[in-house]
């Protein structure tokens, strides 16, 4: 067996599998081992959660890694975001005031069975010649000047592998980022609790109410990531390609502690009180519940993730933020570019010491910069108008400036990304100064009024902006592009100041 590799990847899920299936289109002579822990094939449905895509995931294992028949024949074709906002008891869900859209933008999503999508990364990244160990449990790593030693155990051996590069992709297990004491804390004090069922949830069989059944085309609202809304916290509803459905309640500790959702008996006690008419479903339904998971404060950061060491952390091995808005596999897709970009720059012999420390710097002021969409802002999720301006305001700068920057692989160019530095610190202090004016309007009730039913595509900017994702713009017209998108959120912003609802016909648009 060989023992020397350009990369070891220490495990092999979500992050590991898709950086070897990247490093792999890019040199495929590259050797690569990666070391699992788990036995393969793994279980469909109830394998692990991050089963929604959001456009630059989507974008990520859809286009740069080529996988896209996968995702269209073997998983489910997403929806978009749907929310549903708290109405008296819950009891009646055509009575809640409802945000999502009718018709499937242009940018893809998906809706990820990870069993089902791990078993094919594995067998695919085989097949291109990676060298995929499963049941092995990586026990050291032992980092050096010219080749690092990475000690597992095999099948009751212990055994060693020696490479360039190595890579913790080991998700909350963290095993380089303890070992090299990397952990950082965050202030973000939410949890969670989720479980899969057996069969379909449909929404549309909840109510008979015909105006309601119309406002949406048929299977629409179970094809799209539901989310059940209330104060301080959202319960999703994520339909698998395996036939299960995907149920997790995700909520701020300071109003929802973790004690009502941490076994299964009181998440659904709490699910009774919080959203009963789930609870009343999945009871007289008698769907299978087939397997439950709880997680205490989410949230963790990292010192350093990337290092001219020739070490680097992906996935949650490095940080994770918050599952709302899906933004795991952003992170993994942003990660990955940038990993992949170091490793083949080092390979072909380049100096990679200035890059390592510019994208370790780039990426852990993404994750701060992002924080701000969630700190604190929990409690707005009992405000449908305050939230769905919050949520038009986050799909904005998601895809008007984030999306947009990725999708033209912008981010590793270090030459694009110092042009528009002082356009983004414009952003960064916009995007604060918005994400804590929402909190002066939750007790007014005059602010941000909403519809009973909006569609998300009706902001004709948002349709816009998801379809210019489509699109590959040269430097100067992504530049001119971006500073526009940049100058319509800024009057969005003024709208917001004055706890107004956004018009978008009312805005300049002709002038930008
Ligand atoms: C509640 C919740 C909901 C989420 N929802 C979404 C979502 O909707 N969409 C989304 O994009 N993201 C979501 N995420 C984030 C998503 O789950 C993660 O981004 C993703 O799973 C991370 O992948 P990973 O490969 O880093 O870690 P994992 O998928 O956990 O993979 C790590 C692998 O390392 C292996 N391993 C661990 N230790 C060792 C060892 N010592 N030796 C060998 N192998 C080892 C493990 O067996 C595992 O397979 C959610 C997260 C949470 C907590």
């Amino acid at each position: 067996m060989n023992l020397h590799y350009d990369v070891i990847i220490i495990g092999g899920g979500l992050a590991g599998l898709s950086l070897t299936r990247q490093l792999l289109l890019a040199n495929n002579n590259l050797k690569i081992a990666v070391l699992e822990f788990r036995k393969h094939p793994v279980a469909e449905a109830i394998h692990k959660v991050g089963e929604s895509l959001v456009e630059i995931g989507a974008h990520y294992f859809n286009n740069r890694l080529q996988l896209g028949e996968h995702l269209k024949t073997d998983q489910l074709k997403k929806a978009g975001l749907r929310f549903f906002f708290t109405h008296q008891n819950n009891e009646d869900i055509s009575q809640r005031i409802e945000f999502g859209a009718t018709f499937f933008p242009k940018t893809p999503s998906f809706q990820l069975d990870r069993g089902r999508f791990e078993n094919y990364l594995a067998q695919l990244i085989t097949e291109q010649g990676a060298h995929f160990i499963d049941e092995a449990k990586v026990l050291a790593i032992d980092l050096n000047q010219n080749s690092h030693t990475v000690s597992y155990s095999h099948q009751g051996e212990k055994q060693m592998l020696f490479s360039r590069w190595v890579i913790d992709a080991s998700g909350r297990s963290g095993k380089l980022k303890r070992q090299l004491e990397l952990t950082k804390a965050v202030e973000h004090d939410i949890n969670t609790a989720w479980f899969r069922i057996k069969g379909k949830l449909d929404l549309d069989t909840w109510s008979s109410q015909a105006d309601w059944l119309k406002v949406a085309p048929r299977d629409f609202r179970y094809l799209s990531t539901n989310h059940l809304m209330g104060k301080g916290y959202w319960t999703w509803l994520i339909p698998l390609a395996s036939n299960c459905t995907s149920i997790g309640i995700v909520a701020d500790a300071a109003l929802h502690p973790f004690n009502e959702i941490n076994h299964l008996p009181n998440a659904l006690e709490w699910l009774k009180k919080y959203e009963p008419q789930l609870a009343t479903k999945l009871a007289t339904d008698q769907y299978e519940i087939i397997d439950f998971h709880s997680l205490k404060h989410y949230s963790h950061d990292c010192e350093q993730v990337f290092s001219a060491q020739r070490w680097a952390l992906t996935g949650e091995a490095g940080v994770f933020l918050d599952p709302f808005y899906s933004p795991g596999s952003d992170f993994i897709a942003l990660s990955n570019e940038f990993i992949s970009d170091l490793i083949i720059n080092d390979l072909a012999g380049f100096d990679i010491k200035l890059k390592a420390a510019y994208y370790n710097k780039q990426y852990l002021e993404l994750f701060q910069n992002f924080l701000l969409v969630y700190q604190n802002q929990y409690l707005l999720m009992g405000y449908p108008g305050t939230m769905i301006h919050k949520v038009i305001w986050d799909y904005a700068v998601y895809w008007g400036i984030i999306s947009l920057l990725y999708f033209n692989k912008k981010i590793t160019d270090i030459n694009f990304m110092q042009t528009f530095s002082s356009a983004m610190h414009k952003l960064v202090v916009l995007n604060k100064k918005v994400q804590t004016n929402f909190h002066n309007y939750i007790n007014d009730p005059h602010a941000f009024p909403v519809k009973h039913f909006t569609d998300t595509m009706s902001y004709q900017f948002l349709q816009d902006w998801n379809t210019n994702l489509m699109q590959s713009y040269d430097d100067s017209a992504l530049f001119q592009l971006l500073n526009n998108n940049l100058a319509y959120l800024q009057l969005i912003a003024e709208q917001y100041y004055q706890g107004k609802s956004l018009i978008p016909s009312e805005l300049e648009l002709e002038t930008l």
